[in-house]
Order: structure tokens, then C-alpha cells, then sequence
């Protein structure tokens, strides 16, 4: 199942998306249920009965999840290539542990700067003119736990949606702690849609972001250092997770940083994400107060 958030005659509203049909179709449910997004949904035994189905050219998609209840965790140098390209940047404070991480390294973005498709990346010159895109598959949780073992752990995810953990990699680099460089206003577009966990199968599903029309990453889920089950392990060992908390699993090689000279994100560039099942995620740079 194909799931939407979105506004409709200036209300949001959550609903199940039919692609072939060009139609979304809004669950019954309390304004203030809806103000969460799919993560009304998640935890629910039975979801709601849909009423009449829209068109989607009639609505504005929103984030799937416009404000997560918490930080959004992410997974670093998750992809061997990436992890090359990275360490070698000059900008990786994980670089004297070597490439390629032996424990999987996690760090967080605040859920302030999560943006839905179509929404800007603003770029503030005076913050930082080192923006780049990763494209990356995130994982939506639907039981919570503590000590979820790796054999559990896919019983614990409830969907996928796409981030892009834009990132500003002067902060990353200046400060060992990346939630500066990560959690900058608007530097976490996610959609346009949640599959759910059935919808896909992440250990062979394509993942790709261009910018402006040109491939600069063409991976593939199946090729993660760390899996899933891996990741929700080593999270919920001593860190209760919850219904609703996202996890980004890290991206694949071709960020602007992996280019000599680096391609950072200017005013004006469109980067598109896509993964296989899930959908595009399209968002453009703008400079800030321009
Ligand atoms: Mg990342």
C-alpha cells in the first residue's frame, strides 16, 4: 500500500495513493490525527475506511511524516564506496577509524528541517555554500522496542519512505558531532510517499538521485554495510524505539563531495531522489532571502 500526506482545500489529510488511477483517497480520520501524517496510521490494528478519491493533481503532497514525533536517526557511511569517497573528503571526523566503519555510526537530525516534495532546500551563503544531497531509504518504525534482535527486527518496520540528508560538509567536517551540518532548516526533504514493508523488497531495490537532469548516485538498497536488522539492533540495544521513529540508512557513492572539484548544491539546482516502488522525491535550492 501506497500512503500520502497532503493538503486538500487547505486541510491535511492522509490517504491511500492509487498511481495508475492518479488518485489519492483520504482515510477517516480526527483533524488532530491527521496533523501527524502516516504516523496516525502506524501502530493502528486495522487503519481506517477511505472516503471518495481525489485526484492527485488536485493536492499538495507533504513530508509522509511532517513533523516525527523525535529526531530522525540516520546511519553514516553506509555504503562501501561511499565510505571511500567520504573518508578521503577531508571532511570525515570519523576518517582516523578508518573507511569503512566496523560498528555502524549513528547520528541524528532534528525533525525541524524535514520538508515535503516540491519544498526548497534554502541555502544560507552566510552558514555555509557546502550543501550537498545524499539519497538515502528511510525506515519507518511500527512496534517500538527495546533490545530488538536482529532475527526480530524486520517484524518492527512498518514501511519505507526516501530522506535526502542534505548536508552542509564544512559543518560536518568542523564540528566531530554531525547534527550541526545535518539538521540545517530544510535539509531533510522526505517522500512523496510510505510504502508499506510488503510493498517492496529493499534488499534489491534501485536507489538514484540526479541533479539537474545529470546521474550522479546509481546504487542499489541490497548493497548496505550495515542491514536493517543490523541497524535496528544496535539502536534499540539500549535506546527504546517507538512507533513513528525513522531511521535513514545511509547513502551510496556519488555525493557532490566524492567529485574533484566538489559538485555542492547552488540556488537554483534541482535534485530529484528516487528509489524503485517508493516514488521520486524532487526538490530545488534556493538561496535564502532571495
Ligand atoms: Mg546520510
Amino acid at each position: 500500500m501506497k500512503l500520502a500526506t497532503y493538503q486538500h482545500k487547505g486541510k491535511r489529510n492522509v490517504g491511500v495513493v492509487d498511481e495508475a488511477g492518479g488518485t489519492v483517497a483520504p482515510f477517516d480520520l480526527r483533524e488532530d490525527q491527521a496533523q501527524l501524517g502516516v504516523a496516525s496510521l502506524v501502530g493502528l490494528d486495522a487503519l481506517p475506511a477511505t472516503g471518495l478519491p481525489v485526484p492527485l493533481s488536485e493536492v499538495s503532497l507533504e513530508a509522509p511524516l511532517p513533523r516525527p514525533a523525535r529526531n530522525i536517526f540516520c546511519v553514516g557511511k553506509n555504503y562501501f564506496e561511499h565510505a571511500h569517497e567520504f573518508s578521503k573528503s577531508g571532511f570525515d571526523s570519523s576518517a582516523a577509524k578508518g573507511a569503512v566503519p566496523q560498528d555502524p555510526i549513528i547520528f541524528s537530525k532534528v525533525p525541524d528541517c524535514v520538508v515535503g516534495p516540491g519544498a526548497d532546500i534554502v541555502i544560507d551563503p552566510d552558514v555555509s555554500e557546502a550543501i550537498d544531497y545524499e539519497a538515502e531509504l528511510a525506515v519507518i518504525i511500527g512496534k517500538g522496542g527495546r533490545g530488538i534482535s536482529p532475527e526480530a527486527a524486520m517484524d518492527h518496520v512498518w514501511g519505507y519512505t526516501i530522506i535526502n540528508d542534505v548536508t552542509a560538509r564544512d559543518l560536518q567536517g568542523r564540528y566531530s558531532q554531525w547534527l550541526v551540518g545535518k539538521s540545517q532548516d530544510t535539509f531533510c526533504p522526505m517522500g512523496p510517499y510510505v510504502v508499506t514493508r510488503d510493498e517492496i523488497d529493499i534488499s534489491d531495490t534501485p536507489i538514484r538521485c540526479w541533479v539537474n537532469g545529470d546521474l550522479r548516485q546509481d546504487s542499489n538498497t541490497g548493497l548496505l554495510i550495515f542491514d536493517i536488522p543490523t541497524i535496528i539492533a544496535t539502536i534499540s540495544a539500549g535506546v527504546t524505539l517507538k512507533p513513528g521513529d525513522v531511521i535513514a540508512t545511509g547513502t551510496p557513492a556519488g555525493v557532490g563531495i566524492g567529485f574533484e572539484p566538489p559538485k555542492y548544491l547552488r540556488p537554483g539546482d534541482a535534485v530529484e531522489v528516487e528509489i524503485g516502488g517508493i516514488g521520486v522525491l524532487k526538490n530545488s535550492c534556493k538561496r535564502r532571502n532571495s
